[in-house]
């Protein structure tokens, strides 16, 4: 009994290495044929020779498997084999650790995001009056940050809502960011104001909802200004790196990749901050990974905690909003510090200790 098992045993080891040299020939055939195929200009994949293969072989089958089994194991088969002859190039993403090993470090000027000092960037939600904006920028500046935010475009859920001031926005921004010194990030939400971003702003945003306009990300990979790029709403960390890759593979290689939380069943945050976010695309990426803890948290109580988190488990920055009067602020009124808040809040995040990280 026991040597009928161990010869049935022996029998299928053989088999199973049979089937791997079958396999690998198949594979070798197959990337043979693609390079004919290339060399004269024709398509890898070929629907019809697939069909005709399949039917090939599912009429010389005989059992015991299903057809339909037979059919899968052989579509996978074919798939295998021509990823074979895909270009290796476009597996391995420019925006991927395995495509560039040393971390990309942004740079604005002097400024440097991404070198293992940790970056502020504050300001209000939107942009509302010359005011509004100087007075925030005068009290983040004392506090040593060096990127204002505030928004123009506001991409908002009611069409009855505060649109933004638009370019009139982006322009007071310029000026309060000249003033004070500052560098100044407005979120872009048409491909066609692009160009409007490199003409007033030292970064351009993109925002959440608009991680997945394709014809945005190519325009602002044509940009000469960084990207911070914000992770969408409910995409998983592939679609957020194909994103980014969209950007610099059209020539762009200055982006910040921003966490703000993602939409999951719970509701007792705006958001659920996805905190390992970090360190994954800190590990798949070169790229310097940012957190929002205004959009992902949605909580002022949480702004804090969730920030000292972020650079705890290796955030190369953090974004928050700031407003002189939230109650009054004309978006995201909940959310926005005021300026004795902000101060409490960012003279905490800088103690030595949260400082370093590995
Ligand atoms: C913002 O930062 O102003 C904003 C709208 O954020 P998000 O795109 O992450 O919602
Ligand atoms: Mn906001």
């Amino acid at each position: 009994m026991n040597n009928q098992l161990d010869s049935l045993r022996d029998e299928l080891d053989q088999v199973n290495i049979q089937l791997l040299e079958l396999i690998n020939k198949r594979g070798q055939l197959v990337k043979e044929l693609g390079d004919i195929k290339k060399a004269q200009g024709m398509k890898a994949y070929d629907p019809e020779r697939e069909r005709d293969m399949l039917n090939h072989i599912v009429e010389q089958h005989q059992g015991p498997f299903e057809y339909s089994t037979i059919e899968h194991l052989f579509k996978e088969i074919f798939k295998a084999a021509k990823e074979l002859q895909e270009d290796d190039y476009h597996k391995t993403l420019l925006v991927s650790r395995d495509k560039q090993p040393t971390d990309t470090i942004v740079a604005v000027d002097d400024l440097h995001i991404g070198n293992g000092e940790q970056q502020f960037v504050m300001g209000p939600c939107s942009v509302e009056s010359f005011e509004q904006v100087d007075q925030v920028a005068e009290v983040v500046k004392k506090q040593g940050v060096r990127i204002l935010r505030g928004g123009a475009f506001k991409p908002r859920t009611s069409p009855y809502d505060f649109q933004g001031l638009g370019e009139e926005g982006l322009k007071i921004l310029r000026d309060v960011g000249d003033r004070h010194g500052l560098k100044v990030v407005s979120e872009i939400t048409h491909p066609n104001d692009i160009a409007l971003g490199e003409k007033y702003l030292d970064i351009i945003q993109i925002g959440a909802r608009n991680m997945q306009n394709f014809d945005l990300l190519k325009e602002a990979g044509k940009a000469n200004v960084p990207i911070i790029l914000k992770r969408g709403l409910a995409a998983t960390i592939n679609e957020f790196l194909n994103a980014a890759e969209y950007i610099v593979s059209q020539g762009n290689p200055n982006i910040i990749l921003c966490e703000r939380g993602i939409r999951t069943y719970e509701t007792a945050t705006r958001n659920t901050l996805d905190i390992t976010a970090v360190p994954v695309l800190k590990r798949e990426t070169h790229l310097p990974v940012m957190v929002d803890v205004t959009h992902s948290t949605g909580r002022r109580d949480l702004l804090l905690p969730a920030a000292k988190a972020a650079l705890a488990i290796g955030a190369d920055g953090i974004m928050a909003e700031v407003h002189p009067d939230p109650a009054v602020a004309l978006s995201d009124s909940q959310q926005q510090m005021d300026i004795p808040t902000f101060e409490h809040f960012i003279q905490n995040l800088r103690q030595p200790s949260l400082l370093t990280h590995d």
